[in-house]
């Protein structure tokens, strides 16, 4: 079981339920937060200036809301719930979050990452918004696939290793999931309170399951949202730092250069209002 921490993102507070000390991947997906629910007025929403990236995909998926996503390739989309913005960064991307200045209601989300293997994060960034997700049915959970495969549902996102994503929405009572037993999987309570295997968890929590499970044994009260994660374990050490997942501390410290240094042919301008991030000081002495 695996408590979120509190983060701040822009001018969001988000639970934080992955990476955590105990835990830093799950698959390749090696974070997740969790923001709202809040509400979207004529002041604000999301807004998270333009920022870089590297080493990662990064997944939106939305239970309520809009949000507006812009990019350094030139992309602008509007997501709304039950869709993905999939973002590829490659050796170098930038992106920026912002309200779509007409929606006003309730926000809700969750941001995801997927680490990169060495065969694919050097290589370009890609932008892909997929409209549609396929749905399926399970034992009287309804899933909505994010990424991968659950029972006969297939998503047609890019996936650079083996990986599921899926929002479970379970009706009041018990659900047995199918897991796929090469993968490692955990679920993340979104909504609601479930019971993995006879256990509590409580909303914004974790339940880790490791490898080589077949089922897992759900029960809901009175019904939940839940997010599936899984992939083959991710067999790279990799070092994350501010918005960067890279394999080595120099890796790292060049790419904040090149961000703070102003390199538009890696992390290109997005026309957006919004003001760039800046890079943190990097939490070691730099080797010169
Ligand atoms: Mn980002």
């Amino acid at each position: 079981m695996l408590e979120p921490r509190e983060a701040h993102v822009g001018t969001m507070t988000v639970q934080r339920a992955l990476p955590r000390r105990q835990r830093r991947t799950v698959g390749a997906w090696c974070f997740v937060d969790l923001f709202g629910p809040a509400s979207v007025t004529e002041q604000g929403g999301v807004d998270i200036g333009p920022h870089p990236h590297m080493g990662l995909h990064t997944v939106t998926y939305l239970l309520d809301g809009q949000v507006l996503h812009r990019d350094s390739l030139g992309s602008e989309q509007v997501i709304r719930p039950g869709q993905v913005n999939l973002m590829t960064a490659g050796r170098g991307v930038v992106h920026a979050e912002e309200p779509t200045g007409s929606y006003r209601g309730v926000m809700q989300g969750v941001q995801l990452w997927v680490a990169q293997p060495d065969a694919t994060r050097d290589g370009d960034a890609d932008f892909t918004h997929l409209a549609q997700l396929p749905q399926t049915s399970v034992d009287g959970a309804e899933v909505t696939v994010l990424v991968g495969t659950v029972a006969d549902a297939v998503s047609p996102a890019r996936q650079d290793t083996p990986l599921v994503g899926a929002e479970l929405r379970l009706e009041a009572g018990d659900c047995d999931l199918p897991l796929e037993p090469s993968y490692e999987h955990a679920l993340v309570v979104l909504q609601g309170r479930v019971l993995v295997e006879g256990r509590p968890v409580e909303r914004t929590r974790t339940a880790y399951l490791g490898v080589g499970r077949t089922t897992v044994g759900l029960s809901s009260p009175e019904g939940a949202r839940v997010l599936l994660l899984g992939g083959e374990p991710f067999g790279e050490e990799l070092l994350m730092w501010w918005n960067f997942v890279g394999r080595s501390r120099d890796e790292v410290a060049q790419a904040s250069r090149d961000w703070e240094g102003g390199d538009d042919d890696r992390f290109g301008p997005v026309a957006t209002a919004l003001a760039r991030v800046p890079a943190p000081d990097l939490p070691w002495q730099p080797r010169n």
